[in-house]
This record gives C-alpha cells, structure tokens and sequence, in this order.
C-alpha cells in the first residue's frame, strides 16, 4: 500500500487538507451570503455533491464494461428554506434565470438548454417514487466548472436530490438515489448519459477512486491515501463539434463487433476471440472493438496498480489508454495530444506519471497523475507548452479524492 508518512508528506498532506477545507468554506460563505441576500434568513438545509474526472475507462460504459472516476474536490451546495405554500423556488449563481416551479402541477421539462430541467428532473422523480416534495426555497452554488467535461451536472442532480431527502427526512438507497438523478438527466435534460457519473457523485469516499462495473452496477472503493501522488485535470479550452453522428456511429461499431463475435457485449470478448473474428469484420470496427476490450483490461489492471500505489505502472496504462482512443476509437484531437505528449515529455523523474484525455473526446480535459511536490513546475511546463504549440490558454486544477454527497447542515 503506498501510504508515505514521512514528514514531508504528512505535512504536504496537512497544508493540503487545510486548503480544501478553505476552499469549501469559502464557497459555503460565499453562498450563505447571497441566501439571506435572497430570501431574507439563513438557510434550514444545505447539501453538496462534487464533480468528477474519470481515471481510465473510456468508452466502455456502454460495452457493459468498466470506468474508474475519482470525485474532485469541487462541489455543488445547494441551501434551502420551507415555504408555505407547494411551490419551489431556485436560484442558481452561475445563471440569472431562476426556477420557478408549481407542485400542484405535473412537472413537465423547460425549454432545451434551460439549466432547471435538471433540478426539476430531481423532484419528478421524487414525486414519481411517491415522495412528497415539500415547498422549499432553494439557492445553488459551485466550484465545479460547467460544461468542462467534470459533471457539474450530475453534482447538481445529486446535490439537489441530497437537499430534497433532508427537507423530508428520508433517505433513499445510494444506488437508487444515482439511478433517479441519472433518470432526470435523460427525461428531463434530454441527455442519455451512462451511470458513472451520478454514482460517483453519491458514492465516493475522502481518499478513494471508485471501480464500477457498468452491467452489474457493482463498485468497489479503491484506495489512493498516497498523498504524495495528486490528480491534475488539464481543460483544453476546445470542443471541436463535428457532424455529431460520432457518438452514434461508434456505439453502433462496438455492438456490431459484439454481434459478429455472437457476443452479449464488447465486455464479454478477449482480445484473442477478436483476434479470431477478425476476418469476418470490417477492419474500422476492429479496431473499434480492440481500445473497447483493451481499455476494459487496462481499467481493471489500473485500479489495481492505484490500490498498490504502483504510480508508474498506473502512469503507463493512462498512456496506453490514450493512444487507444487516438489511435483505434480516433476521438482524441490535436490539442488533447499536445497535453499528452507535453506530459510525457517531463517524464516521471520530474513529477509526471501518466497523462491520458478524459470524458467523450474531441476536446475536454485531459488527466494527469503527478507527484504532489511537483505540482506546480508541472502546471507551468504544461502550460508553456500548451500556449507554445496551440496558441490556447489551458485551464488547470488539482485534486485529491474528493467526497460523496452529504447533508452539511440540518440533518
Ligand atoms: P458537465 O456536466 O460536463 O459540466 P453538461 O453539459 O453535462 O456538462 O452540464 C452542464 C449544464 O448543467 C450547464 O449548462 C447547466 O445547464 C447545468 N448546471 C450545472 N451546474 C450548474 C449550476 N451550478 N447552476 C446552474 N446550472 C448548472
Ligand atoms: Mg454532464
């Protein structure tokens, strides 16, 4: 296990956990304030959820394959107050368009885009499962970036959904919590994302990365107490919007692999059953299909090199996984292989492990395993070398593992 307690670390470790907790502190009192602005007192509930990076484990969530994200320490609150009578209203700081909702009424999505559909989505399913969702005056606030390939989405769902179980005391299963949030993600954002990312949201520990299993929804918390080791997330500042039919088509390829194999899905072939098709499959698909079996194996071989604290052997399978999905899925772009290559480049002697692009690709951040100690002359290099090769200013934070959802105050 790579827990270090030399002295160093432990006080890297402390300087580090003091930082956080100020960071969330300041996000608290930054929304604290503008409640009583808002609504005249101090919040009854307040409740949080973070966003999220995915370690590796790209493109396999709908191959019933595995994912390995890690919640970040950025999080989404959300403070509230009873109302007197069945309407909720919300607030968010990131938008001048509040929700205003009739609970009288069935909850029908907003327009396309709106950002309320998602907290609205939260509360149908609430009311679907026969809760009875109280009035509530709510605000939001949050330190994850939005649309910056982290879920700030499914930290907002979580979060909403944490704040509506204290107003009504009652708490659902964590699966089932997940399962509801990613529900209003679908029906009611009009977006039919897998399930990493809510349950990463509601599951995650201090000090963990979480394996899931994406067919059986079974996870096991992975340790990463090694706090010399810390997780940069790179955001390239680009998305390239293509025909839009890439998502599609590649979902398409992998089952018709699966098909050609007489496989349930892409999880269930070896490399050597591909090996075998091959002849009989297009060779576009064929590759398709060797990141998805490949990146299953290097997702499973990953967690265990986290669990033993093998950086390097983690750092090479990130690589690995990268010129997979450049190489054979081909969703990477430039910008995410300048990141990789810059990384690669400073090497492990100076502080970097392993550098891979994470989320659905063609822009999007990329995530970095770095030495702790060498966090910062990391950032600067990177970022020197980012400006020097695509003109574009990159975005970075750090992260250790962050928490799951919880009630912060009024439980
Ligand atoms: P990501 O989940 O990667 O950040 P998405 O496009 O899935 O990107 O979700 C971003 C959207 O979620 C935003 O455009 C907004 O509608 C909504 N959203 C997330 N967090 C907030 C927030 N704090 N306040 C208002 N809307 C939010
Ligand atoms: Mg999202």
């Amino acid at each position: 296990m790579g827990l270090h307690l030399s002295a160093g670390g432990h006080l890297a470790n402390q300087r580090r956990l003091l930082s956080d907790f100020m960071q969330l502190e300041y996000l608290l009192a930054e929304a604290r304030t503008a409640f009583e602005q808002h609504y005249g007192q101090a919040p009854r509930w307040i409740a949080g959820a973070p966003g999220r990076v995915n370690l590796i484990g790209e493109h396999t969530d709908y191959n019933d394959g595995y994912v390995f994200p890690m919640a970040l320490e950025r999080y989404t609150v959300v403070l509230g107050v009873p109302r007197h009578d069945p309407r909720v209203r919300i607030i968010s700081l990131a938008d001048p368009h509040p929700l205003e909702v009739s609970l009288d009424k069935p909850l029908e999505p907003r327009s396309k885009g709106f950002w309320g559909n998602y907290p609205l989505g939260v509360m149908a399913g609430f009311l679907e499962r026969g809760y009875r969702v109280p009035g509530l005056n709510l605000l939001i606030h949050s330190s994850v970036p939005l649309g910056g390939g982290v879920s700030s989405s499914a930290a907002l769902e979580v979060a909403m959904a944490t704040l509506l179980e204290a107003a009504m005391a009652v708490r659902l299963e964590p699966v089932e919590k997940a399962l509801l949030c990613q529900q209003a993600e679908h029906r009611y954002a009009g977006m039919p994302c897998g399930i990493m990312d809510q349950f990463i949201a509601v599951l995650a520990q201090p000090g963990h990365a979480l394996l899931l299993d994406c067919r059986s929804r079974c996870f096991q918390q992975v340790p990463m107490l090694d706090s010399d080791v810390t997780v940069l997330v790179i955001n390239t500042q680009v998305r390239h919007t293509l025909t839009g039919s890439e998502y599609p088509t590649r979902r398409r390829q992998c089952e018709e692999a699966a098909r050609i194999m007489k496989l349930p899905a892409l999880r269930d072939a070896t490399l050597a059953d591909l090996e075998s098709a091959r002849s009989r499959l297009d060779p576009t698909v064929y590759r398709r299909a060797r990141h998805v079996i490949g990146e299953i194996q290097r997702t499973l071989e990953a967690a265990e090199a986290f669990r033993d604290g093998n950086w390097l052997r983690a750092g090479e399978l990130m690589y690995a996984s990268h010129a997979s999905l450049r190489d054979d899925y081909e969703v990477s772009c430039r910008e995410l292989d300048v990141v990789v290559e810059a990384a690669r480049a400073i090497g492990p002697d100076a502080g970097v492990y392993g550098c891979r692009m994470t989320g659905g690709g063609f822009g999007g951040c990329a995530v970095a395993l770095v030495r702790t100690a060498a966090v910062s002359e990391v950032q600067q290099r990177l970022a020197r070398a980012y400006w020097q090769q695509t003109g574009r200013e990159a975005v970075m934070f750090v992260s250790r593992p962050g928490r799951g959802a919880w009630v912060i105050h009024g439980a």
